[in-house]
């Protein structure tokens, strides 16, 4: 078959994106050929990600763009973001896109929207730089989905505005959990359903045990563990925004949360769709490429064109944000995009996958990577019928 070779992953352009968003891509696209690509397997291997490297994130500035500028931060908007969480998606090592975008987009935007001067002067600076790694503590046991279900309290010891508070209870699924120099966790406060509040919590505070990191099917380069709270005593100061209106603001931080892993979600299909491509030209059967083969290259076709439409709807969710659209409506089409693409990604790497054959199936090959990795993409953060029914009830 006579067909022009096209560049997939470097033919990004789109209305939304700038001259300096495509600078920054470049500068982190830089960054993982040269610090995350070549310790992949081994990061994979160990079930963790070096500190070094996001240190090294920090000095190149890559860490807290959207954080503000007398704090180490970026200043940067939405599109911005996006353009760095796209690029960095586009790693091979899932589990460090995943620490990283913990990290900046899901666990410390609730310092950035919620602190206070004191708290963020404490804190940011750290976290800019790569010194103060952070984790947010929602999940438990019996509370996933259903956020306002969490049985962690926290309780004053003694009274007026000062007293210190009592943590008791545990926290599931924590994604750096092990590495978090500062979690954040949500505890109830009060009676109410919706009273709870949130708490930033140190490592090495009295009264906090870090269990063992669990083993995943996929991001495994990442840690994700459990938390144990005994009576653990934090400074009445550690409280982050208004007591009891924490339900809010983890509502609030899962929009930046669901955008950044629907940008994980169509940047791996991106790269599922670039890997297939080489191997079904490269890969020859019954005579000559499987790409001439008129089914496997309408079925590959077909997977672009779906991922090509929820990559615009991704910029287009960001846009709303960076314009400051009426929440409701900018909740609507965030939930609707993170169920999308958590869907979206299983399919391609599924389609990908079969294309690559019994090599797809072998462990460590990049498509088995990428697949294994894309499954969480549909549970964690929000589950894809959690979403639909946030999108719904909105009608
Ligand atoms: C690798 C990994 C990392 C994670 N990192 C973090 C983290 O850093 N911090 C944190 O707080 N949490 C974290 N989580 C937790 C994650 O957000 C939850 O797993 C997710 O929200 C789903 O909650 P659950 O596992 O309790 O499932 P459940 O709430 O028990 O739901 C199970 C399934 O039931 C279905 N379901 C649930 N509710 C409904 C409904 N209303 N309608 C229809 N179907 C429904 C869905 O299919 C869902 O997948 C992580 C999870 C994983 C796997």
């Amino acid at each position: 078959m006579d067909v022009p070779p096209r560049p997939l992953m470097s033919s990004c352009a789109n209305a939304y994106l700038t001259p300096e968003h495509e600078l920054l891509r470049e500068q982190v696209a830089r960054f993982l050929a040269r610090e995350v690509e070549p310790h992949a397997e081994a990061w994979e291997r160990e079930g963790r990600v070096p500190r070094e490297v996001l240190r090294k994130l920090g000095e190149a500035g890559l860490l807290g763009l959207a954080f503000e500028p007398q704090y180490g931060g970026g200043g940067a908007d939405a599109l911005t973001n996006l353009a760095f969480t796209e690029a960095l998606a586009a790693s091979l090592c899932a589990g460090f896109v995943i620490t990283v975008l913990v990290h900046t987009d899901m666990a410390a935007p609730h310092l950035h929207h919620a602190g206070t001067p004191e708290q963020k002067a404490r804190w940011m600076p750290g976290i800019t730089a790569g010194r103060t790694i952070t984790a947010v503590a929602i999940t438990e046991p019996g509370a996933g989905s259903d956020v306002a279900g969490l049985a962690t309290r926290a309780r004053r010891d003694g009274s007026g505005p000062d007293a210190p508070w009592v943590i008791d209870g545990s926290k599931l699924f924590i994604t750096n959990g092990v590495l978090a120099d500062l979690t954040f966790v949500a505890a109830r406060t009060g009676p109410g359903r919706h009273d709870i509040s949130i708490f930033a919590v140190e490592r090495g505070t009295p009264g906090l045990r870090v269990g063992r990191a669990l083993e995943k099917t996929g991001w495994r380069a990442s840690d994700t563990a459990e938390l144990f709270f005994e009576g653990c005593r934090v400074p009445a100061h550690h409280l982050l925004g208004e007591e009891h209106r924490g339900f809010r603001a983890v509502m609030k931080n899962f929009q930046t949360e669901r955008i950044a892993l629907a940008s994980m979600a169509v940047a791996t299909c991106r790269r599922a769709i670039e890997l297939t491509l080489e191997h079904v030209k490269a890969r020859q059967a019954f005579g000559a490429p499987l790409l001439d083969k008129q089914a496997v290259r309408q079925k590959v076709a077909m997977l672009d064109a779906r991922t090509r439409a929820a990559r615009q709807y991704l910029y287009h969710c960001a846009w709303r944000v960076a314009a400051g659209h009426d929440a409701t409506s900018v909740v609507q089409d965030v939930s609707l995009l993170k169920a999308l693409t958590g869907e979206l990604v299983n399919e391609v790497t599924y389609g990908c996958q079969q294309l690559h054959g019994g090599m797809g199936f072998m462990t460590g090959t990049p498509i088995e990577r990428l697949w294994r990795d894309a499954r969480v993409l549909a549970i964690g953060g929000g589950a894809t019928e959690v979403m639909l029914d946030e999108a719904a009830k909105r009608y």
